[in-house]
C-alpha cells in the first residue's frame, strides 16, 4: 500500500515523487498519459514532458533567479536538474536540454525506485483521505477539473490566465508618474493596509499621446491562440487590451485607461494648484506584499513580447521600466492559491491533499518542478514526523514559495514566474551590484536550510 498518492507524472509530479521515493516513502504516481488519454499540449506518454521549448532559461546562479533557482535545485538533488544535465545541449548561459533523452532519464530514474509504484491511469476525483499531492498542471483532466473546483469553490479555480504585465517598482520614473486613487476615494481602507491613501502608480497621456498609443495597440504583432485555445470566450475581466482598443478610439478612455478623478500634481498651474486630470492615464496596482511589483491594470494582452516592451516603454513614466513578467492569455488551469492554500501548499479545507506545479499558480517548467520538489520534502517531513522549516524567503525557493502561498495580492492573483521582485528588497545596494547581491544572500542563507532537510 502506499503512503502518498501523486497524481500527474509531468514536470511537478516527477520531482515530489523522487524526493519521496529516494526517501523511502511508498508512492503510487498516477499519470493519465499511456493509460489512453492526453492532453492538448503533450505529444507523448513520457513523464516530465516539456511541452513547447526545451529551455530551463538561464543558468547563470550568480545574476538572474531562475538560475539560482537551478543551483538551490541542484542543492537538493533534484532528479529533474540531473536529467537536464544528462541531456544537456550546448545554448550559450542558458540551461536547454533534448527532450526526448530527458524524459527518458526522468523515467528511468523512477522506475529504478522500489518504493514507487508509476500507473498509467487518470484520476476524476480527489481523494477523500490519504497523503496526496495533485500536480496536474495547466491541462488538468475536465473531470479531476470540476472534482478540484468543487472542492475549493469554482471562483477559486481558474481555466484561462489573463497576465497584465508587472513593472519592477524601481524602473517606475515618478518624475512623470504619481501616485493616487482616483478621487481620492478608499483612503481608509489603504491605510489599515499601511497605505496612506495614494495606492496606484498613474502614467498620464496627453491627447496626442494616447491617439499614437491607441493606433500602436492596434498595430502591434500579436501570437495567435493555439488551435484548442481558439473560441476562448473572452470574460469582461480579461479581455485583452488591443481587442478593447479596437472596438473604437474611446474604449479605453472609458475603461482601464480612464483619466476622470486623476489630478496629475506634475501638471499643476495656478489656477490648477492640485494638477489636472490627463487625457487618458495607465495605472499600476501593488502586487506583492513586498511592494517591488506592481502589475499594469487591464493591460492583459496577446501582443508579442517583443512588442510589448517597446508599445508599453512608450508610456510616460516607463520609458525604462523593467518588466518582471510580460503579459499573456493562455488556457491555464490554476488556484487561488493565496487563499485556498496553507504555507505548506495544503488545502485548507482538505488539508490531506497539497497541491504543486503550475496549478499553483507558478509559471515554467523550472518553478513547476521546483514547487514539485518542495512539496514532495514538506510530505516527506510530515511523514517523519518533523518540523517542516520552510526556505528562507531570501532564496529563489523560498521567495517562490512565499509568493504562492500568501504574499501575492489574491484578488489579482495569476501565474508568476521566479524573479527578484519576490525577493525581500535590499535597500542600498547600488542596482548595478542588486542581482549579484541577492543571489548572494540567497546562497548564504540557503546552506543553513539545506541541513535541516535530513
Ligand atoms: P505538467 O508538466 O503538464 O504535468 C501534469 C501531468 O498531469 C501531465 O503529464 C498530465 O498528463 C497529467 N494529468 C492531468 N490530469 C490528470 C488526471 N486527471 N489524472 C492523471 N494525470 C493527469 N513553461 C516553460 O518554462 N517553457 C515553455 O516553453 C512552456 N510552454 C508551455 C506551452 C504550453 C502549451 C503550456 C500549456 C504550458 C507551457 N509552459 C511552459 C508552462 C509550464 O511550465 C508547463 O506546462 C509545465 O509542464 C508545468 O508543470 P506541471 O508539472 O505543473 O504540469
Amino acid at each position: 500500500a502506499h503512503q502518498v498518492h501523486i497524481i500527474g507524472g509531468g514536470m511537478a509530479g516527477s520531482e515530489a515523487a523522487w524526493q519521496l521515493a529516494r526517501r523511502g516513502v511508498h508512492v503510487r504516481l498516477s499519470e493519465m498519459r499511456g493509460g489512453g488519454d492526453t492532453t492538448a499540449a503533450h505529444n507523448s506518454d513520457g513523464l516530465a514532458e516539456l511541452v513547447c521549448s526545451n529551455s530551463f532559461r538561464s543558468d547563470d546562479h550568480e545574476k538572474n533567479a531562475v538560475g539560482l533557482l537551478h543551483h538551490e535545485m541542484r542543492g537538493c538533488d533534484s532528479l529533474l536538474m540531473a536529467a537536464a544535465e544528462k541531456a544537456r545541449v550546448p545554448a550559450g548561459s542558458a540551461l536547454a536540454v533534448d527532450r526526448e533523452v530527458f524524459s527518458a532519464a526522468v523515467e528511468e530514474a523512477l522506475a529504478a525506485q522500489p518504493t514507487l509504484e508509476i500507473v498509467r491511469e487518470r484520476v476524476d476525483v480527489l481523494p477523500s483521505d490519504g497523503l496526496t499531492i495533485v500536480a496536474t498542471g495547466p491541462l488538468t483532466a475536465p473531470a479531476l477539473a470540476s472534482s478540484i473546483g468543487a472542492a475549493t469553490g469554482a471562483d477559486s479555480l481558474a481555466f484561462f490566465d489573463a497576465i497584465a504585465p508587472i513593472v519592477y517598482r524601481d524602473s517606475i520614473d515618478m518624475d512623470v508618474a504619481w501616485m493616487a486613487s482616483r478621487w481620492d476615494k478608499g483612503a481608509e481602507a489603504s491605510i489599515a493596509l499601511g497605505g496612506d491613501g495614494r495606492d496606484y502608480i498613474n502614467c498620464p497621456m496627453t491627447r496626442e499621446q494616447y491617439e499614437n498609443f491607441h493606433a500602436e495597440l492596434i498595430a502591434g504583432e500579436k501570437t495567435e491562440f493555439k488551435e484548442w485555445e481558439a473560441n476562448t470566450p473572452y470574460f469582461d475581466a480579461c479581455m485583452p487590451v488591443e481587442v478593447m482598443a479596437a472596438r473604437g478610439i474611446e474604449t479605453l478612455r472609458y475603461g482601464p485607461m480612464k483619466p476622470v478623478g486623476l489630478d496629475n500634481p506634475h501638471w499643476a498651474t495656478p489656477e490648477h494648484p492640485n494638477g489636472r486630470w490627463p487625457y487618458a492615464v495607465v495605472q499600476l496596482r501593488q502586487d506583492n506584499k513586498l511592494g517591488t511589483l506592481w502589475n499594469m491594470v487591464g493591460f492583459q494582452t496577446k501582443l508579442k513580447h517583443a512588442e510589448q516592451v517597446r508599445v508599453f516603454r512608450t508610456i510616460p513614466g516607463l520609458e525604462n521600466a523593467e518588466f518582471a513578467r510580460l503579459g499573456g492569455l493562455h488556457r491555464n488551469t490554476f488556484l487561488n492559491s493565496p487563499t485556498l492554500l496553507d504555507r505548506q501548499l495544503r488545502l485548507k479545507s482538505a488539508p490531506h491533499i497539497r497541491f504543486a506545479g503550475q496549478i499553483t499558480g507558478c509559471e515554467g517548467y523550472v518553478e513547476s518542478a521546483s514547487v514539485g520538489m518542495l512539496a514532495g520534502l514538506m510530505t516527506a517531513a510530515q511523514i517523519a514526523g518533523r518540523d517542516w522549516t520552510p526556505p528562507p524567503r531570501t532564496t529563489a525557493l523560498g521567495a517562490l514559495l512565499s509568493h504562492i502561498t500568501g504574499d501575492a495580492e489574491a484578488e489579482t492573483y495569476q501565474p508568476m514566474n521566479v524573479n527578484f521582485g519576490l525577493f525581500p528588497p535590499l535597500h542600498g545596494v547600488k542596482k548595478k551590484a542588486r542581482k549579484e547581491a541577492y543571489t548572494e544572500r540567497g546562497k548564504a542563507d540557503m546552506a543553513g536550510w539545506l541541513a535541516t532537510l535530513g
